[in-house]
């Protein structure tokens, strides 16, 4: 439980840890929280030869409004996230995911970047931010990038960013009228992390049928994903326990299943169905 050896700086401006990161490259690590990373360094999964500790850059950690978007900073943690009474009143799926995470302490000290970075299988912001339809803002030294949700996450603990990268910021677009949200999760007993997440986004026509859902699976598979099947079988239909029954089992379609001390594969496809449609009835009964 000892980590390799490293070296550590700790930036005070975003320049100087991104030119950091362009001259180390793969050699350098962002410490954002350290509740995913410290540990992996203590197992030596991680054995990065410099960290780039970028907790003193305060001025990424924030939550605005601003162009028809909630943006967020990637430093901002979870506890700030779920104790936002203005997110509560804008964007409830944020401050809920966020009250999943873990216990007090990991959300004091983690962060929504970290977390998304990090990309792990069981972590639970990823199946909100796919619900959400977010971009990630990325930035190097040569510039910045937005990257959507849904091209962010690409296999087991790895996602779109490039080893000179930085997260920035996350931009959420404004829930249109009429929309409902949910986030449902069976949490492992151990470490709270999800067995099964599922964050659900329901917007219903003015006749009270699903107009579009957008629907973000998280412990399922390698990478969390947005349940398209279920979001198809949903569109256009009745929002009444039958059909949200009928779509929610297509959540765990055409993805390779999870299988560990947890759950067995076929358990969690019958989870994935089961939060699924507790999310989607929850989000649906929502709307205002
Ligand atoms: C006991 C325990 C229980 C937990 N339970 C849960 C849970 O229930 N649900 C859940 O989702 N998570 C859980 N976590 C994980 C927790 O949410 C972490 O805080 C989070 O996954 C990582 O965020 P961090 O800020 O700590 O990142 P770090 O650990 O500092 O970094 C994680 C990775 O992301 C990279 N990184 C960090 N920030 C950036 C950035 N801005 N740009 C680019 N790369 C970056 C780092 O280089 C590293 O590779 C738990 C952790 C612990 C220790």
């Amino acid at each position: 439980m000892i980590p390799a050896q490293f070296d550590y700086v700790a930036p005070v401006t975003l320049d100087e840890a991104l030119s950091l990161l362009a001259e180390h490259q793969d050699e350098a690590k962002i410490l954002a929280g350290g509740h995913s990373l410290i540990p992996a360094m203590k197992l030596r999964f991680a054995q990065p030869a410099l960290l780039v500790d970028i907790g003193r850059l305060k001025d990424l950690a924030y939550i605005r409004e601003e162009g028809g978007q909630v943006r967020v900073g990637a430093m901002t943690t979870h506890y700030q996230l779920e104790s936002s009474a203005r997110l509560r009143e804008i964007c409830p799926l944020l401050p809920e995911c966020a009250a999943a995470i873990g216990d007090v302490q990991v959300r004091n000290k983690g962060t929504i970047g970290g977390s998304l970075a990090h990309s792990d299988p069981a972590a639970d912001w990823p199946a909100a931010i796919l619900a959400l339809d977010a971009e990630m803002i990325v930035v190097s030294a040569v510039g910045e990038r937005a990257i959507p949700a849904s091209d962010f996450f690409v296999d087991m603990l790895t996602t779109a960013l490039a080893p000179n990268e930085i997260l920035r910021e996350i931009r959420v677009p404004l829930p249109p009228p009429r929309t409902g949200h949910a986030y449902a999760k069976l949490p492992h007993p151990a470490s709270g992390f999800a067995v099964v997440g599922v964050a659900a986004s329901v917007t219903r026509g003015a006749d009270g049928t699903c107009e579009s859902a957008s629907v973000g699976v998280t412990g399922v598979s390698v990478k969390a994903y947005r349940a398209r099947g279920v979001e198809l079988a949903l569109k256009g239909g009745a929002l009444g326990q039958q059909e949200i029954a009928g779509a929610a089992t297509h959540a765990a379609d055409g993805v390779d299943l999870n299988e560990d001390l947890a759950a067995s594969a076929d358990y969690r496809r019958h989870l994935a169905e089961v939060y699924a449609r507790r999310a989607i009835e929850r989000a649906a009964s929502r709307v205002s």
